[in-house]
């Protein structure tokens, strides 16, 4: 199985994609060369939605862990993934790429709130939108809120680059004979509790039929292969249908 033609894709990354080789926080030289692989893809007439997350500043979970109230962890780790999205802003529209952030958590000075109508101009207009805040609420995550711009976007595909280069069976890290998928139902992910995102994001993707490709974003140029069908990836989708 493969993609279906694609106009407009949203590319959520994970906040540690930014972290480049740093233990924490945002290393703006990586930041930088992301720029340049996001500028190569919307140069190629892609409408590119953004989600980025705020793992590499602070998770709530994290947070609860060590007694924080549970919600008030969660907005942090929201406003740390404004953080991000300022910093990707900035990074892209150095090398003259326009771009809009608009955030679950209004802060006019800042950024735009959500507004979907206003996203859809954006990106007919060249724009890459990145959404931050991901649904502003607590007990979700940044998956979840590529899921639902991906769906209310009405995106081709969700491309998420990680640090791992597709799907396994297994974690690859502890289990050298780990299989990798090359195409995976959302239902064996969901049954098997395979990482890819988050059930309720996976869920969402599945009944929008959005297909989920997940592949390594650690790799220069790797980002503009998968956008091509290429390269090593693996993509969740409804198979046998
Ligand atoms: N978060 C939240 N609601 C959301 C999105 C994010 O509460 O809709 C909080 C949550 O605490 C999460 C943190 O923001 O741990 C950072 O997001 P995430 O863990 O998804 O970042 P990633 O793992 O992708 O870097």
């Amino acid at each position: 199985m493969s993609l279906p033609p694609l106009k407009r894709v949203l590319l959520k990354l994970s906040g540690e994609v930014l972290m480049g080789n740093q233990p924490y926080g945002i290393d703006t030289d990586f930041v930088a060369q992301m720029a340049e692989e996001l500028k190569a893809a919307r140069d190629t007439d892609l409408e590119l939605c953004l989600v980025i997350g705020g793992g590499n500043i602070f998770r709530g979970m994290a947070g609860a862990a060590k007694g924080m109230d549970r919600a008030q962890a969660d907005y942090m780790g929201m406003l740390a993934t404004i953080m991000n999205a300022l910093a990707m802003q900035s990074a892209l529209e150095k090398i003259g790429v326009e771009t809009r952030v608009q955030s679950a958590i209004q802060m006019d000075e800042v950024c735009e709130p959500v507004i979907r109508r206003r996203a859809e101009r954006h990106l007919q207009k060249g724009r890459v939108v990145i959404f931050a805040a991901g649904v502003g609420a607590p007990y979700f995550t940044t998956d979840s809120g590529a899921a639902l711009r991906a769906a209310e976007m009405k995106c081709d595909a969700l491309f998420k680059g990680t640090s791992v280069d597709g799907v396994y069976d297994d974690d690859p890290k502890k289990n050298a004979a780990a299989k990798r998928y090359e195409n995976v139902d959302y239902d064996t992910v969901l049954a098997a509790n395979l990482k890819v995102m988050d059930a309720s994001a996976v869920a969402l993707c599945r009944d929008n039929a959005i297909p989920i490709v997940v592949f390594s974003i650690r790799e220069r140029g790797n980002l503009a292969s998968v956008l091509a069908g290429e390269g090593t990836q693996t993509i969740v989708q409804k198979l046998n249908a």
